[in-house]
């Protein structure tokens, strides 16, 4: 090859590599909805909200086919802010209200988003039993450790001795284990990503919203504001990849290794298992949604009549 020729090819390449650089970044733009983001310089809220984006976009998933549904929290804004359909529901009550819209629509993408508090705590009953019925949604929890929105009390994934304001001599509970509970519950795919490594949660969040059943994906979210002790460095020094001698298929195996925390924590798929959904046991949304049925011979006046 003459050096011409060579230098011209290198310059295609940039050329190339450069419009699909700006393919993503166009794509990303139409994601975004122009509404004022409320969260702190820093925050690891900004980098999950970038994976999703980026989820989406490479998915090519039609906006229209989109819903995100929140609780209340810091990160509960994100529906505000992907411009898909999107629903800001109430504290812990993103589970009911996605399983609402998923029933009711059976063909949409449900992508759950709510923090730790939200869905760990007052959530929790929710999380289980969506769990265990397999609907297939996605649930993304941005976990900081830290109630953020209300300034920063203990949450359930705060570790033990864990001080605060309303725990000033640390936090007496021990922190729960989210990971292996949900397994337990029958989870058919859990995972665990960080917000400070945006390339890999976008893999995790794409490999959850093709994953037929409920996904949960556990984020590890740097409050920069008010948790000092998990910053972004305190994760960087303790985290790795789960590598390709891990099998996620091995239930025993991902219990155990949703155990480990501390010196060490994995990011990757812990769980992944097939199994049927609870929309796959609903034979009346087998040929269509719900929406698509037609409802103009239907008088509901008389069942109604007793409330009035
Ligand atoms: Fe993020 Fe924490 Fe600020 Fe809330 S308080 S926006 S979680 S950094």
């Amino acid at each position: 090859m003459t050096g011409d020729l060579s230098i011209r090819l290198r310059y295609l390449i940039k050329f190339f590599r450069m419009t699909k650089k700006l393919k993503v970044l166009q794509g990303l733009l139409e994601l975004d909805t122009g509404s004022k983001c409320n969260w702190c310089p820093g925050c690891g809220d900004h980098g999950i909200l970038l994976a999703l984006k980026q989820a989406i976009f490479e998915l090519k998933l039609d906006p229209e086919e989109v819903m995100l549904v929140s609780g209340i929290g810091c990160g509960s804004q994100a529906p505000h802010l992907v411009k898909v359909y999107g629903f800001h529901s109430l504290h812990g009550r993103a589970v009911p209200v996605a399983t609402g819209m998923k029933m009711a629509n059976n063909k949409m993408h449900v992508i759950i988003i709510g923090g730790d508090g939200d869905g760990y705590g007052i959530g929790m009953g929710h999380f289980i039993h969506g769990v265990r019925r397999n609907f297939d949604v996605t649930y993304l929890v941005q976990n900081n450790q830290i109630y953020g929105l209300t300034k920063g009390q203990t949450s359930p994934t705060s570790d033990h001795g864990f001080k605060t304001k309303t725990t000033p001599d640390g936090a007496i509970e021990p922190d729960m284990h989210q990971l292996s509970l949900s397994i337990a519950a029958g989870a058919s795919f859990v995972a665990r990503g960080f917000a400070g490594d945006i390339a890999h949660l976008k893999e995790l969040i794409m490999a959850g919203i093709q994953h037929k059943g409920f996904s949960h994906i556990d984020i590890l979210q740097p409050c920069v504001t008010l948790n000092k002790i998990n910053t972004y460095q305190w994760y960087q020094e303790r985290i790795y990849k789960l590598g390709e001698d891990f099998d996620p298929r091995d239930k025993a195996a991902a219990l155990a290794k949703a155990e480990e925390w501390g010196e060490k924590i994995a990011i990757g798929v812990y769980y992944e298992e097939d199994r049927w959904t609870y929309e796959d046991e609903l034979p009346m949304i087998a040929e269509k949604p719900l929406v698509d049925h037609d409802i103009s011979g239907v008088d509901i006046s008389e069942d109604l009549k007793p409330y009035f």
